[in-house]
């Protein structure tokens, strides 16, 4: 009998006792590859000095000191070191414990801006299909996993949905990427009008899909027409970089690849690597400035936020992803990434796509490569995979079940920056005989 009830019931897990650089050792002293940062989150892998030893001097000096009585250096240049590197005018950090709570705050500030600014009307949220924003009530209302929502559905605020970005299963056969992109933009206005543009606060969406369908980055344009539509009627963007923030795509926040800025983001992942638990929101002047001139403040709040340790963890993880250019290793091992699996299983006929940007990488498993049927539903095999994959060494991040009346088998790779060439190989040869040992072809 166990009393943690966190986890899957029907689940046995190793326990993990090590861990050092890409790998997590069990009590065997087995080890195990890395291969997707845990859920996207280890970017600097495990044990990395530099950050444990900024950990232990921060709990020397201060551990936690409450927002209200204090802040602390560690607080303040963490900020600042962001809101230098954010794209636009994302100048104001509110640093809270993780993903789910930075996307509440969001939402929350969006409707305050509106309020303040003398539009209470605008209280609507769009966001797409296929999406995850977390599991708290207001970041699960505006998600679009139909699976994780009904349960709760009586609880949750009402949404508006649109479609996602999924060019593999979307883009019509002679569309180019703009004339898609373009088609999307045109169905997020049309969903504007509907609502009355009066009544809408702000457009929600992840820049790069990551915990529903295997990692979906958006084609070329899709965002700076999506921004033209949003500031057309008055709308905030909010991108949710939760988990492709932080320079999981090779650039620190994956947004600056599609060429702008949102008026609010949210990060949390690899912020803190896993080291300690953090995220944060970052929010652009115009809606900071009205806040502070109108009611004076944020109605909103943690005990937690800007806690001490979880900031000297995060400002240490991103000094030594800048000062050792990791960025660079994302772009070239994320390419290596890609290009090995599909030499390896491009042909595969189970094998339908195979997508990504840096080092965060997807691919949707189907039945059918011509015409990309979904798998069995019954024979689970994103969770099969998993087990498999444990067995011979590998984490990798599987997602399945019903999306949206949409099925789908994924697996996510998101292995640490720290990977070389070499540990990028030997993460596609067990990956590789994963899947030929689950399905041969
Ligand atoms: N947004 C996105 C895009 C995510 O991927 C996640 C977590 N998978 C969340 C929000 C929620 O983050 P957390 O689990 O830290 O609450």
């Amino acid at each position: 009998m166990t009393h943690v009830f966190h986890r899957n019931p029907r689940q046995t897990l190793e326990f993990a006792v090590r861990s050092e650089g890409i790998r997590l050792f069990d009590r065997q002293g087995r080890g195990y590859i890395d291969a997707s940062g845990g859920a996207a989150v280890s970017c600097l892998g495990h044990g990395h000095p530099d950050v444990i030893a900024a950990v232990k001097k921060q709990l020397d000096e201060v551990a936690y000191a409450h927002s209200s009585f204090f802040t602390t250096q560690v607080c303040e240049d963490l900020a600042d070191f962001l809101a230098q590197r954010a794209p636009g005018d994302l100048n104001h950090v509110y640093f809270v414990s993780g993903g789910s709570e930075a996307v509440e705050a969001a939402l929350k500030l969006a409707r305050q801006y509106f309020v303040e600014i003398g539009q209470p009307s605008r209280r609507h949220f769009i966001a797409r299909r296929q999406s995850y924003h977390g599991n708290t009530l207001g970041a699960l209302a505006i998600g679009g996993n139909a699976w994780r929502r009904e349960p709760f559905l009586p609880l949750l605020v009402e949404a508006h949905h649109v479609s996602p970005c999924y060019a593999y299963r979307d883009q019509q056969p002679g569309e180019t990427d703009e004339q898609y992109a373009q088609r999307l933009a045109d169905e997020l206005e049309a969903k504007i009008l509907e609502l009355g543009p009066q009544n809408v606060a702000a457009f929600v969406a992840e820049t790069v899909v990551g915990a529903t369908a295997g990692v979906l980055p958006p084609v070329r344009t899709y965002f700076q027409r999506i921004r033209e539509v949003c500031d057309r009627h008055g709308v905030l963007l909010i991108l949710d970089e939760v988990m492709s923030g932080m320079g999981r795509t090779g650039r620190l926040f994956a947004c600056e690849e599609d060429g702008i800025a949102p008026d609010i983001v949210t990060i949390a992942k690899g912020l803190g690597a896993g080291y300690q638990p953090i995220g944060a929101m970052l929010a652009s002047s115009r809606i900071y400035d009205a806040i502070v001139q109108g009611s004076g403040f944020f109605q909103h709040g943690h005990t937690y936020m800007g806690h001490a340790t979880a900031c000297a963890a995060a400002l240490a993880v991103q000094q030594v992803i800048e000062r050792d250019d990791l960025l660079q290793n994302v772009l070239n091992r994320g390419e290596q990434l890609r290009a090995a699996l599909r030499r390896e299983l491009g042909e595969h006929p189970n094998v339908g796509d195979i997508r990504g940007r840096g080092l965060f990488v997807g691919v949707e498993f189907v039945a059918d490569r011509a015409d990309k049927r979904a798998l069995d539903p019954k024979l689970r095999t994103h969770a099969v995979l998993k087990k498999r994959a444990m067995e011979n060494g590998l984490m990798m991040y599987p997602m399945g079940g019903t999306i949206d009346g949409v099925r789908g088998d994924h697996v996510l790779l998101a292995p640490p920056f720290i990977c070389t060439a070499d540990d990028i190989e030997e993460i596609v040869a067990r990956f590789t005989e994963t899947v030929r040992g689950l399905l041969p072809g």
